[in-house]
């Protein structure tokens, strides 16, 4: 009997089931993309045709934080705006994930002041950092790339 990383017992299952479910998982991300600047234009690049972002079974944005497991924080964080995003993240299902979106959502970007949120890992926990300002649509690919790394290798917890 093991603890998990929520703090209630349980056995992590290192099966073909781990497997499964990551495999699952991966291909089918409900994203919730929380744009709040001009990052927001590379986004709606990603989100057309041409770059086909369903064929990463991500094609399906969600605009309920209930309905999402996917966070895309795309743009500029301010210390304003901050609870809302916090609120968003909590009310997300679980499990979750996050990607900070370019250089701002990453670290601040350029707007190295007392109104920006250097980085939104210091509000909620990041899993992918994509760089850019603004990042182009081939890096969000690679970065989405590796968050399916990490999703299917995510061990189960019961
Ligand atoms: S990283 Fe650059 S393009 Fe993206 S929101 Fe910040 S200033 Fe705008």
């Amino acid at each position: 009997m093991e603890i998990g990383s929520d703090g209630i017992p349980g056995v992590a299952l290192t099966s073909k089931l781990d497997l499964a479910l990551g495999w699952g998982r991966k291909y089918s991300l409900f994203l919730y993309p929380f744009v709040t600047a001009c990052c927001g234009m590379e986004y709606m690049s990603v989100a057309c045709a041409h770059y086909d972002i369903d064929r990463f079974g991500a094609g399906l944005p969600r605009f309920s934080p209930r309905q999402s497991d996917l966070l895309f924080v795309v743009g500029t964080i301010s210390h304003k705006i901050t609870p809302v995003v916090q609120i968003v993240y909590e009310q997300m299902t679980e499990p979750k994930w996050v990607v900070a979106f370019g250089a701002c959502a990453s670290a601040g970007g350029p707007y190295d002041n007392y109104a920006t949120v250097q980085g939104v890992d210091t509000i909620i926990p990041v899993d992918v950092y994509i760089p850019g300002c603004p990042p182009r649509p081939e890096t969000v690919l690679d970065g989405l790339i590796k968050l399916q790394q990490k999703i299917q290798t995510r061990k189960i917890e019961l």
